[in-house]
């Protein structure tokens, strides 16, 4: 059974994401990560996909990879912005073929200049009909607990985000630093009688800057205490990547004690972070 809504209908998930390495030393600490964290036995990992298709074979052949060499399934991203309906239904089918049961259905960013991005899909709904067209897969989707960047406002990111759910079998959260915010978020979807699992997305940060970047890309606050720390181990890598094992720790534990259906995990391809969060909640696998 490697179908992640039949996992969670079971119980608790908990999911490790990576994304593809540029260079060869990254692949090498890519497959050394995924390796040292199959001791974790995850419920499934997953590998995303580089903006407007820049990933879109190394992704593949990741994902294919990874679920036939481990005992636990491999889940890939995948933007539909700037891809043609036959492009994606070339890369869906090689992703069934290969016995891949899952799929991140997302929209993608648009490029960042404003120019035309083509293709034939706009929105992650779209692609979502698409998956289900081409697979009998148990499709994901992204889910923004503090509104996506582009939502005009509060009430319309619920709606479409509780339309988008209804076709989904489960949704995954950007990154937050506050429980309170996915607290929020589903409970406002329940108000709009989504009954979908979300799943929250949890990132160890390992780098000041880059967490200060993507927090400001993604509309994720950084609470004003995080900021102070931030500040505190600002070039010092290993204090950083300790700060980030210590609120990602704080943060899952505040998130089971809402009783959320699974807990996903940033890895970003190392294994140290996750293994020290698992110990810090007494979890072994
Ligand atoms: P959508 O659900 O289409 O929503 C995008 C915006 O459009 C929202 O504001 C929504 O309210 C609005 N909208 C939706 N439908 C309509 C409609 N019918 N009419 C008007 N407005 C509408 N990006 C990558 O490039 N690669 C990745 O691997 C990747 N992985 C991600 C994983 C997770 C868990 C998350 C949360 C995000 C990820 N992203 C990734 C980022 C994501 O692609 C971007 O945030 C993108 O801008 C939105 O994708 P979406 O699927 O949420 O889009």
């Amino acid at each position: 059974m490697t179908r992640i809504a039949d996992l969670l209908a079971k119980g608790t998930t908990w999911s490790f994401e990576f994304f593809p390495p540029k260079t060869p030393e990254g692949l090498v600490a890519f497959d050394a990560a995924v390796n040292d964290l199959s001791a974790l036995e995850p419920s499934y990992v997953s590998v995303t996909y580089g903006a407007l298709g820049a990933t879109r074979d190394t992704t593949r052949d990741l994902v294919l990879r990874v679920n036939r060499e481990q005992s636990f399934p491999a889940m890939p991203h995948l933007t539909c912005v700037g891809h043609t309906r036959a492009e994606l239904v070339e890369l869906l089918e090689s992703y069934r073929e290969g016995g891949i049961e899952n799929i991140l259905a997302l929209a993608g960013d648009p490029p960042a200049d404003g120019s035309d991005p083509g293709g034939d899909f706009t929105y992650a709904t779209e692609l979502i009909e698409l998956v289900r067209e081409v697979g009998d897969f148990s499709v994901g989707v992204a889910a923004f607990p503090e509104l996506h960047p582009r939502s005009p406002d509060r009430e319309t990111d619920r709606r479409l985000l509780a339309e988008k759910l209804a076709l989904a079998d489960f949704g995954m959260t950007q990154f937050f630093f506050d429980a309170e915010h996915y607290r929020r978020l589903v409970d406002e979807l329940a108000d709009l009688g989504s009954t979908t699992p979300v799943i929250p997305g949890v990132m160890p940060l390992v780098n000041v800057a880059g967490t200060r970047r993507m927090a400001a890309m993604n509309g994720s606050e950084i609470p004003t205490w995080l900021q102070e720390r931030l500040d505190a181990v600002d070039g010092d890598p290993e204090a950083t990547r300790r700060l980030g094992v210590e609120v990602a720790t704080g943060l899952v534990a505040d998130l089971l004690e809402l009783g959320v259906p699974g807990v996903h995990l940033y890895a970003l391809n190392r294994a140290n972070s996750i293994e020290e969060i698992y110990a810090g909640l007494g979890l072994k696998r």
